[in-house]
């Protein structure tokens, strides 16, 4: 008999492939599909996602770096495929050779995008980024004209293909804010202002997850679809997006190392920031801040055990933190522990709420000396890819 692992994320390929198949079938005929997969598929696994995600009918996968457009190539992902996050001096020229579509926001980084097309020898697949209002990347309404001149300048040369025009919400979670209808008339009157100069581009994409599901008018050719692709819901509290049976992507499980009975009145862990109210039963689940558990989770989270949910008592240290199992309870060590996953455990956006964060933060800092393993469930018991 070989005991269980000490901590896996188990991902759930079929439940995957389910949320990009649902996310297609959401946004309908005529558009198409990016599957975010950048920060290792939102710690999900970039290769093992992006190939789920290309079965599944992803036309685009969307990646930050070009050392994430690298590793995807170099596995031998040959689909359309956009990096948007750059910085002066990098080289672009093999992400040009190996068909890359690269963001400029501005001219100084398109002006990089064309030299790197020369040194390549073909010209470059380039999406314009116009800021509609994040003030994070693209180019200012301000800065746009000059941006579609040195646009069309290039492609003239021949160094430079315009394939897409694009920009980012800043509060597609929630649909009422009145920065979307805000942005979503900037990118109109930018896509109109390309067209003017002559670019028209494809694909032209300004939404993400919560955008292509809460805001029909936002999808134009294209939706940049990272979080519900992972089963979490991009808009929590909305009823849009709740409704959906998006199917969470990754379960977090440790296998309890040490089960133990303290009298009431006992301090647990560093600090003794719990003291135990009554003679009780805890769990030592070994994991924690060095594998991404949240510290921010002491004394607020709770685990699944057995199908309950046990809270996390005192704080998480480095390696592993304590759950209360309760009085005369009668787990035993090498039980399994579930931090986040598919109901009835808790999910990632409980921790979420628990650390005051967001899901997307739990799943791609969780890591450390998790093992990750992946799962295609159609597959009896659970094969491991
Ligand atoms: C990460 C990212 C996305 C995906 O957003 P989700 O909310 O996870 O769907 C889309 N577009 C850009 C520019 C991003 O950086």
């Amino acid at each position: 008999m070989s005991a269980p692992p000490r901590a896996e994320l188990v991902v759930d390929l079929d439940a995957l492939r389910h949320n990009v198949r649902l996310l297609r079938a959401e946004v309908g005929e005529g558009v198409a599909m990016m599957t975010v997969v950048k920060a290792d598929g939102y710690g999900h696994g970039m290769l093992e996602v992006a190939r789920a995600a290309r079965e599944a009918g992803a036309d685009w996968l969307g990646v930050a770096t070009l050392d994430e457009a690298a590793t995807l190539r170099a596995a031998g992902d040959s689909g359309p495929l956009l990096a948007w996050l750059t910085t002066p001096g990098e080289d672009r020229a093999p992400a040009v050779v190996a068909d890359v579509d690269l963001s400029a926001s501005s001219t100084g980084e398109l002006a990089e995008i064309a030299d790197a097309a020369t040194r390549a020898g073909k010209p470059a697949r380039v999406h314009l980024k116009v800021d509609t209002g994040l003030s994070r990347g693209g180019a200012t309404g301000a800065e746009w004209p000059a941006l579609l001149a040195a646009a069309v300048h290039a492609a003239r040369e021949g160094r430079v293909e315009v394939t897409g025009l694009w920009s980012h919400f800043a509060a597609s979670d929630e649909p009422a804010h009145r920065a979307n209808d805000v942005q979503e008339q900037r990118f109109r009157d930018a896509v109109a202002a390309a067209e003017s100069a002559g670019l028209h581009p494809r694909v032209r994409h300004l939404a993400n997850s919560a955008a292509a599901l809460l805001r029909p008018t936002s999808r134009f050719d294209l939706v940049r679809c990272g979080i519900a692709s992972y089963g979490l819901d991009p808009a929590p509290g909305q009823p849009g997006t709740a409704r959906l049976d998006l199917r969470p992507v990754m379960t977090a499980r440790a296998t309890l190392a040490l089960v133990k009975e303290v009298a009431a009145g006992e301090g647990v862990s560093y600090g003794h920031t719990w003291l135990a109210p009554h003679r009780t039963v805890l769990g030592l689940v070994p994991v924690g801040y060095g594998d991404g558990v949240p510290r921010h989770a002491s004394n607020r989270a709770e685990v699944g055990v057995a199908g309950a949910r046990r809270p996390v008592r005192g704080r998480v240290c480095m390696d592993q933190f304590v759950v209360e199992l309760g009085p005369g309870d009668p787990t035993a060590a090498g039980a399994d522990v579930t931090l986040f996953g598919a109901a009835p455990h808790p999910s990632a956006q409980d921790w979420a709420e628990a650390c005051e964060t967001i899901s997307y933060e739990i799943v791609t800092r969780i890591g450390g000396r998790f093992v990750r393993r992946h799962v295609n469930r159609h597959d009896q018991g659970a094969r491991s890819s």
